[in-house]
Formats: structure tokens, C-alpha cells, sequence
């Protein structure tokens, strides 16, 4: 079977079920189709278009959606890579950096919000790694 949506000469559109296209053409040649609408006779394939940008539209947010997953992965990675891990130490060492107190260095490790807030508003800079987005999501 096939499907086809269609539409009359008043711009009315119907879906049409076929065996194959020759049917559908076969069926159009004799007048056998009809607009549930109108009743006319003139009917023509719709333009599909609609269909393959609504495709589009989906293709372009996966394919964000994999750009944002990799921004995030490549964000980690270079934390991970040219910062020292200090675990939940993070807003005590920060502080120390920040007044001369230990040895300057990139670190990163768990903060609440809280503690990052205190941190900005003592003028410390600290950015959040952003969490990668869930992949069902
Ligand atoms: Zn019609």
C-alpha cells in the first residue's frame, strides 16, 4: 500500500491509500477519485513538502543537540586536563589562590551553589562545568 496525501482543485486535502502508484494513476485517468470534501473530480498529488521540512527541523535540533553534547565533553575534558581535581576543598583552595596564600594554578572540585556565589562576590572567578544533558532528553 501506498499513501498519498491529495488535494482537490479548491485546495481541500485528503489522504488516499493505493496498492501502488500505477493504481493511484490508473484510478486518477478513469475519474474514480473524488474530494471527500467537494466532490470534485480534479484531484492532484499534494506538493510534499511540508513533510521534508518538518524532517529538516528535526534533523537540524539532533544535529544541535550533538554539537551542545560535544561542547560540554570538550568543556570537562579540558578542565579535566589542565586543572588540578581538589574535590569539595574547591572553595577553600580557591580562596587561597585568590589571596597569594597557596601556589596559583587552574583547580576545579565540587562547590555548592552557595559557596560559588560567596566566591564571585569576593571578586574569585569561578564558572560552573556544565553537566552533559541527559541523552533521552
Ligand atoms: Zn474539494
Amino acid at each position: 500500500m501506498i499513501r498519498y496525501q491529495l488535494v482537490c482543485k479548491k485546495n481541500h486535502s485528503f489522504e488516499g491509500w493505493f496498492r501502488d502508484s500505477a493504481a493511484y494513476d490508473t484510478q486518477a485517468k478513469k475519474g474514480l477519485l473524488s474530494c471527500p470534501s467537494c466532490d470534485s473530480k480534479k484531484i492532484a498529488k499534494a506538493p510534499m513538502a511540508p513533510a521534508v521540512s518538518k524532517k529538516g527541523d528535526l534533523a537540524e535540533a539532533a544535529a544541535k543537540a550533538k554539537t551542545m553534547r560535544e561542547f560540554v565533553l570538550n568543556v570537562r575534558k579540558h578542565v579535566e586536563e589542565n586543572a588540578e581535581y581538589v574535590g569539595d576543598r574547591f572553595p577553600n583552595e580557591a580562596r587561597a589562590i585568590h589571596y597569594g596564600d597557596a601556589e596559583e594554578r587552574q583547580i576545579y572540585g565540587e562547590a555548592t551553589l552557595g559557596d560559588a556565589r560567596e566566591l564571585i562576590e569576593e571578586g574569585i572567578a569561578v564558572a560552573p562545568i556544565p553537566s552533559l544533558p541527559r541523552a533521552d532528553s
